[in-house]
């Protein structure tokens, strides 16, 4: 009896050995990993034949698994770009959730770059490691046989590389507030060179703990960052995030060789690969799980740029000055002007507007004698704090937005020096400015021009102040 038990249990563990152990599901991964990045898929370029087999691949499995479509008769959502003609398809399947229209989507792109001078770039890291993945995760989740709470949506992403097409194409499907969290997988196949690192951890509250606990019960080296790292746009989440939508992405570092053709499946590390499918397939179940976990409101800088709000930031500036003597014709000469200070913004739509509380140093060199303006000069030096106030209009579509500010400003006197007697004494100044900018995420860089009119107005020299400003600055 006794030696039954033991053989019951022993058979009992072999076949939780032969389910659950890494081999066999870093076997698989293997499999998917060393398919998509044979010569046959060519480096699955998006819109090329090749890049259709890597499509076919993901529908095949997404249908053995019995994963339902989404409002498609099809795994396909077929799309277009404006970067490149042709037809591009994700491939999406779903388990449909007790709350039906909740979602949470796992995601990960399966195009590269195809062929390039005779080379092929397989891309093994850069993403058949997330595709791989992506098709495990919804495996393991599937055969668990549990009914979610929300609606699991499994995205395979074309068109990744050539500008996030595929993943803009399911987030604008998504109405806005549907989404609880986009997961997304991108390079994930190099964990022996770290950790995963979870970015994105503040978008969602709780989450933080959540993936802490997972990662130690799996023995996962995670490196959890509040939000995405890096200026620049780099992955599927981007589309979601601008939605408003709380974004997870996961990789493990830019160890492999990016963007190379020595991007090859036998540098893959798919025994660490499995462990992220398996903690991926538990964070998955667990924040749908756990009503507790919400989305935060907050969202990564280098996503609400370009988003609606209010901006505060710190600017430096540095160009050039000069007078001008409108009732004698007289130009004195451009010498330098610095400006540092704070800026202030605020954004809807395309329309804005902007001020500033800034320091204004200004040179010039004035005639010393007004009666003999060719005669010698002498430098005026002012320190002045001016305010200006634009109204802007920007681009305001991405990452990258241009603007164009007109307005005008106020500019009060702390002190100054040289000149002839009353020029550096003017406390009160105002005129008119325009300004064209470029916004990369959190810095910006634009030009200013600044006309001084007040003189006109007023008593005295009549000196009219001409600006030219570099300003580079940083919204915080
Ligand atoms: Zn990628």
């Amino acid at each position: 009896m006794r030696r039954l038990t033991l053989t019951v249990a022993m058979l009992t563990a072999s076949l939780l050995f032969a389910f659950g152990a890494p081999d066999n599901l870093s076997q698989r991964l293997r499999n998917h990993i060393e398919y998509l990045t044979s010569e046959e898929l060519a480096g699955r370029k998006a819109g090329t034949p090749e890049g259709y087999l890597a499509g076919d691949y993901v529908r095949e499995h997404f249908s053995r698994l019995g994963l339902l479509t989404f409002e498609r008769a099809d795994y396909f959502h077929n799309f277009a770009t404006t970067w490149e003609s042709g037809v591009f398809r994700n491939v999406v399947g779903r388990i449909e959730g007790k709350e039906s229209d909740s979602y949470i989507v796992i995601g990960a792109h399966y195009d590269h770059l195809g062929v390039k001078k005779g080379e092929i770039y397989h891309g093994a890291d850069d993403n058949a490691s997330g595709t791989a993945a992506l098709l495990e995760v919804a495996r393991l989740i599937k055969e668990s046989g549990h009914t979610p709470r929300h609606t699991l949506l499994f995205a395979a992403f074309d068109a990744e590389e050539i500008g996030m097409y595929g993943s803009h194409d399911l987030a604008e499907r998504l109405p806005k507030g549907s989404v609880t969290v986009m997961i997304n997988m991108d390079m994930v196949g190099w964990l022996k060179q770290g950790a995963l690192r979870v970015e994105g951890t503040a978008t969602l509250n709780g989450a933080e703990e959540l993936i802490s606990h997972i990662a130690e019960k799996h023995n996962l080296a995670v490196a959890p960052q509040e939000f995405e790292r890096g200026i620049a746009t780099a992955t599927d989440t981007e589309p979601f995030a601008k939605r408003g939508f709380p974004t997870l992405t996961l990789n493990t570092g830019s160890n492999s060789p990016y963007h190379k053709p020595q991007d090859t499946s036998d540098q893959i590390d798919y025994e660490g690969l499995a462990t992220i499918v398996k903690g991926v397939a538990e964070l998955t179940m667990a924040i749908d799980n756990t009503p507790e976990i919400t989305p935060s409101g907050r969202i990564a800088r280098k996503h609400s740029a370009g988003r609606d709000g209010l901006d505060m930031g710190i600017a430096a500036g540095f160009g050039s000055n000069y007078a001008l003597y409108p009732s004698s014709a007289i130009v004195g000469k451009e010498l330098g002007a610095v400006q540092l200070g704070l800026s202030l913004q605020y954004v809807r739509g395309h329309f804005g507007a902007r001020t500033g509380l800034l320091y204004d140093h200004r040179k010039t060199i004035v005639p010393s004698d007004m009666a003999n303006p060719s005669g010698e000069g002498t430098k005026l030096i002012t320190h002045r704090v001016t305010i200006p106030v634009e109204v802007m209009a920007t681009t305001n579509l991405s990452i990258f937005s241009y603007y164009l500010g007109v307005g005008g400003y106020y500019s009060r006197l702390l002190s100054g020096h040289g000149g002839s007697a009353g020029m550096a004494a003017n406390p009160n100044e105002w005129g008119l400015q325009w300004s064209v900018g470029m916004r990369v995420a959190d810095i910006f860089f634009e030009a200013t021009r600044r006309y001084g009119l007040s003189p006109l107005y007023s008593a005295g020299d009549n000196m009219m102040s001409r600006s030219a400003i570099c300003t580079l600055g940083l919204f915080f």
